[in-house]
């Protein structure tokens, strides 16, 4: 595998955006990884993710079905000169209609609400085409919106930028409303021309995703939207970071199981459901949105199930949830050997559960020495013999403990204020923090300063905080400096998100290191993929764990714990061949030519996110794109922006009639090489 980190990089692109003579707040529209528009328009025109060639763009099924291959698949399903569409992608597949002598669109039904199945709906709904979308509410869920809620009123869904916990919608959420026409609930059947159409239900990929069987000149065809991608591989999973139990799906909000925030890959229940009920339908062809049309179904979607159990195994393995979250000892297999111990002593009973005794991770935590102390909810305090205190992350409150300690005289003064990573709960006291020590210096990772000191810049990162807060020293990896008796160290530590640094204090036979919020006596912190943790030799969670193996810590410190821990080398050992088999296991999972693709939730992100302009000013954005192949990729975008439901916070109703269209220059199929 690609042993070289992933680059970063910003296409000039001059996204240029006219203002209207309102002027509002621009939020830069996310970019959907675009396939070049150029005629003829192929998904991948230079063949698949994985190296397969690329296919006819106009496949037919039977004679009144075929399909069109645009950025995603599209069905065409025709009765004379009119044609039912599942899905339109980009509206292009309305250009080729002419040569299946079609003349007009009925009727539109969609899987789901993303961007890429449904931005091009706008102008062939205008054109008299009705529009169909998936009526089921997510069933573990209640009061859940339905998809059909996405597509009708996506405005208010845009209004959880700061401090997200929830990722649903996603981002590839419409940028306007579209009128819906009908809604249609699991089960349902209805004819149309010479077939027979029957909706059911596949959520997985988004919480309310309809497949579509059509039944039609004697063969049974199902376009399953983003449940399955080829055989065996699934076009992403950071779209199924889900909320409730990835075991029974039950929602206990504040109970046992996690928000969205922890949820990676815990859509698991609803997408192996969903698998299975396409497989019980028994179609002698599948449709995905993205991916090839296959044949062989079942063997398709068993080869899928196999594999994604077997990733989401490998991630369980190593995960700090099982620590967390007491409930997962009811369904986690602890005595397997290739799973971060947890337990000093584990037996099967005969109904399959587990008990466990004595928790290892326990064992693991050990008492702070005296130059330690945690404060706050997640700041830890380094006190010099002189009485001086070094303070790492600053959360709210925080700063009533220091005063308590000064006033006690525990400390004399403050010395410094290193944030270990964005997320709100490590700097929301800065504020309060800078009013009560004025001279003291805030120093950061340069990954970390460079979301916090201009937060506005940033699509919702997860636990992002609107404000931002200053940074006076931006710290390099690896630089060293004295600090009364110990030797402070940074280093940049991209554990539980990307923007994240780790520091180390040594001192005679201490060598104490601050992790962030990046391990805990459980295990990894990498529950969340829009924190972007990258798997690779050399990334992420390999280049903390190899610095951990290097630096043998006597301490290592969690930032939301008061007790200090240690992994074992066999632990470290243990992590660190996880994460090499998850690299290789995702990448037969996932389809692209690194599974990072399918992991990362901000692998293309627009910057600035939001901006101001002036009454007929000009925005610029760049889109920032992480090449994360091992070689020279070449990237495509284009400008999709539909409305100034991009301004500020407007109410649905408003958007499509008060605010004009936008105008965006750009040359709209040119290739920049990233
Ligand atoms: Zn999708
Ligand atoms: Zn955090």
């Amino acid at each position: 595998m690609d042993n070289t980190p992933a680059t970063e990089s910003a296409l000039a692109l001059a996204l240029v955006i006219l203002i209207p003579a309102a002027g509002a707040i621009g939020y830069a529209p996310e970019a959907v990884p675009a396939e070049p528009a150029a005629a003829p328009a192929r998904p991948y025109p230079d063949g698949y993710p994985d190296g397969r060639p690329a296919g006819p763009i106009l496949t037919k099924i039977t004679e009144h079905l075929w399909v069109y291959a645009g950025p995603i698949n599209v069905g065409i399903l025709r009765d004379g000169q009119r044609a039912l569409l599942i899905d339109c992608g980009d509206g292009a597949v309305a250009g080729r209609l002419g040569e299946l002598g079609v003349t007009a669109i009925d009727q539109i039904l969609f899987t789901h609400h993303h961007r890429d199945q449904a931005c091009g709906a706008y102008d062939l709904a205008a054109a008299g085409a009705k529009i169909g979308v998936p009526g089921d509410a997510y069933a573990a869920i209640k009061d859940f919106p339905s998809e059909r809620v996405f597509f009708e009123k996506p405005a208010g869904c845009f209004d959880r930028r700061w401090v997200n916990w929830s990722y649903h919608p996603d981002y590839l959420l419409l940028t306007e409303p579209l009128k819906v026409d009908s809604a249609y609930t699991g089960g349902q059947a209805f004819t149309w021309g010479a077939a027979k159409i029957r909706a059911l239900p596949t959520p997985g990929h988004t919480n309310g995703s309809m497949s579509y069987e059509v039944s039609v000149d004697g063969r049974r065809v199902i376009f399953s939207g983003d449940c399955i991608y080829d055989e065996g591989q699934i076009w992403e999973l950071y779209g199924m970071t889900k909320a409730g139990s990835p075991f029974d799906g039950k929602f206990l909000f504040g109970g046992n199981w996690a928000f969205e925030y922890e949820g990676l890959m815990w859509g698991r229940k609803e997408l192996l459901e969903s698998l299975a009920r396409i497989k019980d339908a028994k179609p002698e062809i599948l449709v995905p949105s993205h991916g090839r049309i296959m044949n062989a179904s079942a063997k398709a979607i068993d080869s899928l199930v196999a594999r994604f159990e077997q990733c989401f195994e490998k991630y369980l393995a190593t995960s700090c949830l099982r620590d967390m979250f007491p409930d997962f000892a009811n369904y986690v297999d602890y005595t397997r050997k290739d799973f971060l111990p947890m337990f000093g002593k584990v037996t099967k009973l005969s109904n399959g559960k587990m008990y466990c005794e004595a928790p290892l991770a326990d064992t693991r935590r050990k008492p702070a020495p005296p130059c330690l102390l945690h404060i706050g909810p997640t700041s830890w305090l380094l006190k010099s013999k002189d009485g001086a205190a070094f303070v790492v992350d600053c959360g709210k409150g925080m700063e009533k403990d220091l005063r308590k300690l000064m006033e006690q005289g525990e400390i004399a003064r403050v010395e410094g204020l290193w944030i270990s990573h964005y997320h709100d709960d490590h700097v929301d006291g800065v504020e309060e923090f800078r009013k009560l020590f004025p001279a003291c210096p805030i120093l950061a990772d340069g990954h970390v300063a460079e979301v916090i000191t201009s937060t506005s810049a940033w699509p919702p990162l997860p636990c992002l905080m609107s404000q931002s807060v200053p940074v006076d020293r931006v710290t390099k990896d690896g630089e060293s400096w004295q600090w009364h008796e110990f030797k402070l160290t940074a280093y940049f530590f991209p554990g539980q998100t990307l923007y994240h640094g780790g520091l180390c204090a040594e001192a005679g036979e201490l060598r104490i290191f601050f992790s962030g919020d990046s391990f805990n006596a459980g295990g990894l912190e990498d529950y969340c993929p829009y924190n972007r943790n990258w798997l690779g030799q050399g990334a992420g969670y390999d280049l903390c764990l190899e610095l951990i193996e290097k630096l043998k810590p006597t301490h290592l410190l969690w930032a939301h714990d008061s007790r200090p821990f240690l992994f074992t080398p066999a632990d470290l050992q243990l992590m660190r061949a996880n994460l090499a088999e998850r690299e290789k296991l995702f990448a037969e999972l996932l389809p692209w030519d690194n599974p990072n693709y399918g992991l990362d939730g901000w692998w293309v992100m627009c910057r600035p996110y939001a901006q101001q302009a002036k009454p007929g000013g000009e925005l610029a954005f760049d889109v920032v794109i992480t090449n994360h192949s091992a070689v020279v990729r070449t990237a495509a975008c284009r400008a999709i922006c539909k409305a100034m439901s991009l301004c500020g916070r407007p109410e649905p109703e408003k958007m499509g009639s008060f605010w004009p269209r936008m105008r965006v220059f750009m040359p709209s199929m040119e290739e920049i090489p990233v």
